[in-house]
């Protein structure tokens, strides 16, 4: 059951009730706030407080379920066609493979042995440095250095 306020006094209205275990028949005894009432089971006579739900104000909702969700997948497409675009790389069986050594010159369109990052594959190479797209992520290392 959903409200926007609070019933008024002495009107019943459907609630769960704990004791009971079962949603029963309430009684305002009285409003103790603008959402909050104290209420009186009309089963077992057990007297609670009752606060409308917090979710019914519009304003400063959480970022939950549909928003949420979307900015989950894009991060994980994202995460997805790296992967892609690294397995399509290094199913290039013509590519030459190097071992990474940061004072040798490398050339792009090359596959590449690193120690700590594991193969990679040169997709640009600069004067001083390249751009390597690994398993997780592309890193940028330097090379050529004398
Ligand atoms: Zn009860």
């Amino acid at each position: 059951m959903t409200m926007n306020t609070l019933p008024p006094v002495a009107k019943s209205f459907f609630a769960f009730c704990k004791k009971c275990d079962a949603d029963r028949y309430h009684v305002v005894l009285a409003h103790t706030s603008a959402t909050a009432a104290k209420i009186k089971c009309e089963i077992c006579g057990s007297q609670k407080s009752y606060s409308l739900p917090k979710s019914q104000t519009r304003a400063g909702k959480p970022l939950t379920g549909v928003a949420a969700k979307k900015r989950e997948e894009s991060v994980k497409s994202r995460k997805s066609s790296h992967r892609n675009e690294y397995d399509m790389l290094m199913s290039n069986e013509t590519v030459p493979m190097v071992t990474y050594n940061m004072k040798s010159k490398f050339n792009k369109n090359t596959k590449l042995q690193h120690p700590k990052f594991g193969m990679g594959f040169i997709k640009d190479a600069m004067n001083d440095k390249i751009e390597v797209v690994f398993e997780d992520e592309v890193r940028s290392l330097i090379h050529n250095r004398v």
